[in-house]
């Protein structure tokens, strides 16, 4: 960790995937939770109206003084809207009021770049930025791929998974000519996997050749520990640190550390 703990300033990385239900949150909360059990100090941004991964942090999205939504607009700073999680990393909440930026945000010059911005004023009290993306391509998601470094993309290894790939990468190309020139595809990690599904494997294989070492080593398989945490207000890592869903996301958490390295 040492190149991290000397620049001491936050690589930032979204969580990104055109699809709905695959697994972006659940990637994000756990990959928070493991990258603090290796002592980096991270902060999470929930960039979903949902607010998934602020509930799934243990934050009451319903008893939210500050959000995502008055940093966007520029009414807040992070610092003062970010909540210390009980699992060691901080969250930037949002809640349903994050939808209206889409409107506010038109008003504004530089509309895709606040995030950016907010971000830059507390980069160095953290080694990770991870942003927790919704499933459209909004104002919203832009603003995290316009502050990003890269994107992780979650995705199941199932038949129609490559296609929606294609207008994801399509995306990101854009985002990188015409907002930000530091964006790329940090990789594709396989989540929610069965390796007993003989379909998933030969997907997942058509994954590493076409896409290399863009694909995670790591791979999440699928786990009902992953998916009860959340209604503890904890990431599986936290709640269950034994169970195979908690390992692999330490791994791959462990795996982006190390990745860090050759950026
Ligand atoms: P997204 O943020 O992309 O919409 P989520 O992370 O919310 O997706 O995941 C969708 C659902 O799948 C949730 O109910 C979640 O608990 C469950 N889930 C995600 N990953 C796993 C996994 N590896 N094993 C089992 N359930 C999972
Ligand atoms: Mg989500």
């Amino acid at each position: 960790a040492e190149p991290l703990a000397a620049k001491r300033t936050a690589r930032i990385f979204c969580i990104a995937n055109q699809k709905g239900g695959v697994g972006k949150t659940t990637t994000a909360v756990n990959l928070a939770a493991a990258l603090v059990a290796q002592e980096q100090r991270v902060l999470l941004v929930d960039l979903d109206p949902q607010g998934n991964a602020t509930m799934g942090s243990g934050i009451d999205k319903r008893e939210l003084q500050a959000t995502l939504y008055q940093v966007l607009i520029g009414e807040a700073g992070i610092a003062e809207a970010a909540k210390a999680s009980e699992s060691g990393y901080d969250v930037l909440p949002s809640n349903r009021e994050l939808a209206g930026a889409e409107i506010d945000l038109v008003e504004l010059e530089e509309r895709e770049r606040q995030l950016k911005h907010a971000i830059a004023a507390v980069a160095d009290r953290y080694d990770f930025v991870l942003i927790d993306c919704p499933p459209t391509l909004s104002l919203l998601t832009l603003n995290g791929l316009a502050a990003a470094h890269g994107v992780i993309i979650p995705m199941q290894c199932e038949y129609f998974a490559l296609e929606g790939l294609s207008d994801l990468v399509n995306t990101i190309k854009r985002v990188h000519a015409n907002l930000n020139p530091d964006l790329r595809v940090i990789g594709l990690l396989r989540v929610m996997f069965d390796p007993r599904v003989t379909l998933q494997q030969q997907v997942s294989a058509q994954l590493e050749s076409h896409f290399g070492d863009k694909v995670f080593k790591s791979i999440i398989p699928r786990n009902v520990r992953l998916a009860e945490a959340p209604s503890y207000g904890l990431p599986g890592v936290v709640f269950d640190p034994a169970s195979k869903g908690a390992q692999a996301y330490v791994a791959f958490g462990a795996e982006m550390i190390e990745r860090m390295k050759t950026l």
